[in-house]
Formats: structure tokens, sequence, C-alpha cells
């Protein structure tokens, strides 16, 4: 666990200016995995460094019947002991409602209101939601919950969509409602160190005139995990590997990796975004699905015949003057037999530059501190989303209509060796 004078320094080199105007933090669906996990926790690790404003509010909202000491209890297994005793506690409240009634956005407004107590507050509302209840949830926010004392911002979770239309309606649905500057599409794979790695390796002053096709023969961006699904087969049989890891996390890893130089920090969603053009749509030959032995069985799996993707892995090309010829090769998947995520860049001379993630475990607090600052920098983008679902697609499509089906690996493997056939045919073998 990373020590308390670190996490400071950190979070509170994050912001530029201090944060004191009081603020209103409601958690839709506070009664889920990633509320408890991850966003209260985070929260208390903002409160302990001092980045909330000293008059705060959490409200965790959700249709489940909890009362504020459930909520506590909930996120007590993801803190430490020291910290159940913390004054944050005194900050955190509970309101139960539905996604759909007006009614009761009327009444989280009121309540936020009176928590409120006639100061001037922001207010941010964290969607910790299945998607198919953003639009609703948005909509009633717009017209019942809005503050006109203080900002109104909005963080979305992905996955944005199931596909390009799904994501275009969504996106239609959130803008209808919301201006860009009060939307924050959240990828937490953005708050991870190995953003900040990539940056440092490929613009160091060694490997920065280096890093093009005529150096560099081939990349790899690798996520393995030994987990299964835990659980969450509800939702992941319905998106799938690729969907669930690929469309987001992991484009944004790869266009991090090939994007042209950026002259500034705010240009980087400008350079991924060209970097994304370039990208061929994915074709089925360059790409290999995989699903662990005993999925179909799991519990939370509803379809004995479920032709779902725990395991994929593909070839990216970019048809850019600075990648011509290098082949992408991106490889993740579930129940494999080591818990991996590393990014290998091979070059003509043999040398091989390995890249990882260091502790992660403030990703969200560093991401909402962001969001807090009004710093849109490392959020996914609405173009830079179709462009990832536009690469996809096809190769979607072919899953969605069963004729492109996984090939069964067995649990703590490492996958499918048609993918060891795919990483041959491009000279190279996976890490
Ligand atoms: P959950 O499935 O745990 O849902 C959160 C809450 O939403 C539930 O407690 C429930 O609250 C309500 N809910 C669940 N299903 C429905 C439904 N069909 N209709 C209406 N309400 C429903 O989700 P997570 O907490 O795991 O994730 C929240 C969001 O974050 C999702 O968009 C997910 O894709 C994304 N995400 C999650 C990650 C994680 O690690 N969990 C990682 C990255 C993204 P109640 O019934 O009390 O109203």
């Amino acid at each position: 666990m990373i020590n308390t004078s670190t996490l400071v320094i950190l979070l509170l080199c994050l912001l530029n200016v201090v944060l004191s105007k009081p603020l209103s933090i409601v958690i839709l669906g506070a009664s889920g995995d990633l509320a408890k996990r991850k966003i209260y926790p985070s929260l208390l690790q903002m409160y302990k460094t001092k980045v909330l404003p000293e008059e705060f509010n959490v409200i965790g909202y959700a249709r489940s019947d909890l009362t504020d000491e459930d909520i506590k209890k909930n996120i007590e297994p993801f803190i430490s002991k020291e910290d159940l005793s913390s004054p944050f506690f005194d900050h955190l409240h509970y309101v139960k409602g539905s996604y759909n009634q007006a009614q009761d956005f009327i009444n989280l407004s009121e309540k936020l209101t009176s928590y409120e107590a006639g100061v001037s507050t922001d207010r941010l509302f964290y969607f910790s939601l299945p998607s198919t209840v953003f639009l609703e949830v948005a909509q009633n926010l717009n017209k019942h919950t809005r503050t006109s004392s203080g900002y109104n911002r909005i963080v979305v979770e992905k996955p944005f969509g199931k596909n390009t239309e799904t994501f275009k309606e969504l996106s239609e649905g959130l803008n209808q409602n919301f201006k860009q500057e009060e939307i924050y599409r959240m990828d937490h794979f953005l708050g991870s160190s190995i953003v900040k790695n990539i940056l440092q390796t490929r613009f160091d002053s060694k490997y920065e005139k280096l890093w093009d096709a005529k150096h560099i023969k081939a990349i790899q961006v690798v996520f393995k995990e030994t987990l299964d699904v835990e659980g969450r087969g509800g939702y992941f049989d319905e998106y799938g590997i690729i969907r669930d890891m690929v469309q987001s996390h992991l484009m944004q890893i790869t266009t991090l990796l090939t994007m042209d130089k950026p002259i500034n920090a705010s240009d980087i969603v400008n350079k991924k975004i060209d970097v994304l053009n370039y990208i061929q749509d994915l074709s089925q030959q360059d790409t290999v699905l995989g699903q662990y032995k005993g999925y179909p069985e799991d519990k939370s799996v509803h379809n004995p015949n479920t032709t779902t993707d725990t395991f994929a892995s593909m070839v990216l090309h970019i048809n850019s003057k600075r990648w011509e010829g290098v082949p992408v090769l991106i490889k993740v998947g579930k129940g494999l037999n080591k818990f991996l995520f590393e990014l290998s860049v091979e070059f003509m001379d043999g040398e091989d530059v390995r890249i990882n993630a260091g502790d992660d475990s403030l990703q969200y607090a560093l991401l909402i501190a962001k969001i807090l600052n009004g710093d849109q920098s490392s959020f996914a983008t609405e173009k830079e989303i179709a462009s990832s679902w536009r690469i996809l697609e096809s190769v979607l499509k072919r899953i969605d209509a069963h004729t492109h089906k996984p090939i069964v690996y067995p649990l703590g493997g490492v996958g499918p060796s048609e993918s060891d056939d795919l990483a041959r045919r491009y000279g190279t073998k996976w890490i």
C-alpha cells in the first residue's frame, strides 16, 4: 500500500487551484460494486489528503433499501481499520429512489438543498450504474436536480454503448441534457501509472527519434488476468472481452503509444484522434477469439450455449507514414496463467523495450480530483470512442451473428494456440 505522505504529495500536485467551494457528490448506483470498491474509498483518500473542500456531502442514491450505516458497512472491506473512525463518514448520506421517476429526483434535489443549507454549492453526479439507465437518469437530473449556484458535472463509466449505433444514441442523449464541459467519460486506465511511463519512455531522448517504422518491428499491448468472470457474468456475457477491455482501455493505451508528439497536454487528445483515424478496420483473419473452459457453467452466466469471448488477440495496422508495416498486437484474456499488464516495443536491432504499470491504487482518486479541477485531459472524448468502435465494428458484428466463434482454452493456460500462430505470422512471439 502507498504511504500517506506520498499520497498527499501526489494528489495535491494534481490540483492547481485550491478547492474551497462546497461540493455535493451524488453517487447514483451507490449500492453497487464500483461504488463500494472504488468510488467511496477514493473519496475517503481524497478527504484524508484534503483534496475535497472543507464543506462537502456524499449522497448515495439507488433503489435498494439501505441506511447510511449500510453504506459504511459495504465499504468496510475496502478500507483500513483506522479509517473506519474517520470523520469522513459524517458527510455520508443515503437517499433511496428509482432511476425513472421524476418525483424521486425532485426528492433527491430537496435533500441536496437541505444538506447544502443555503450555501452556494457545486454538484457532481457519478453514474455508477449500468449504461442502460444513463439516459433516463441524465434527463431526470437535468430537469430536476441541477443546481444554479455552482457547476453541474456528470461522470459516466464505460462501456460507452455496445457499438457505433448505440454509442451515438447514448452520446446524443447525454448531449441533450449536459454540455460537453459537464460530461466526463471515465476510462480508469487513463489514471494508471502506465500512461506516465509510456510518455516518459517514448519521449525519452534515446527513443524519441527511433519511434517509427524505420526502427520498430512490432508493438505489443498485453493485459492478462488469472481471474475468471467472478460472478459478473450477467454484465460480461452481454459484452465480451473486446467490448469490455479493447474498445476502451487497450485502445487508449495503443493510441498513447503510437500518436505523434503532442504540442502540450491539451493537444494529446488531437494526436490520439489522428492516429485512430489511420487504424484500419480490424479483420477476421487478424483476430483470434477464445473462451475459457467452464465459462458457460459460471452461475452468473445465464446462457449455457454462450459464445461470448473471454480472450482475444488481434493485430492492428496503422496506415500512417510513421507506422506503415508495423504490426500492433493486442492480447487480452481472463482465466490465464498469470497477471500481466505490459507493453513491448520490439526494435529492428533486437532491443525490446518493456513498459509496465506501477502502483495504481490511486487511479480513481486521481481522476476524480481532475474532475473537481475541471480538467478533461484524462477522459475519453466522443471522437476517440467513435473511432474505436469503427475499428472493431466488423469483428463485433460477426461475434454477434455467431459467425466468428471463440476457441475453448483451458483455465490457467496461455490462451488458444491459434493466438501464437497469429503472432508468428507477423514474425514475432507474445511477451
Ligand atoms: P452494478 O451492476 O453493481 O450496478 C450498480 C447499481 O446499479 C446496482 O447496485 C443497482 O442498484 C443498479 N442496477 C443494477 N442493474 C440495474 C438495472 N438493470 N437497472 C437499473 N439499475 C440497476 O454495476 P457496477 O457497480 O459494477 O458498475 C457501475 C458502472 O461502472 C457500470 O457502468 C459498469 O460498466 C462500470 N464499471 C464498473 C467497474 C467495476 O469494477 N465494477 C469497472 C469499470 C466500469 P439498485 O438496484 O440499488 O438501484
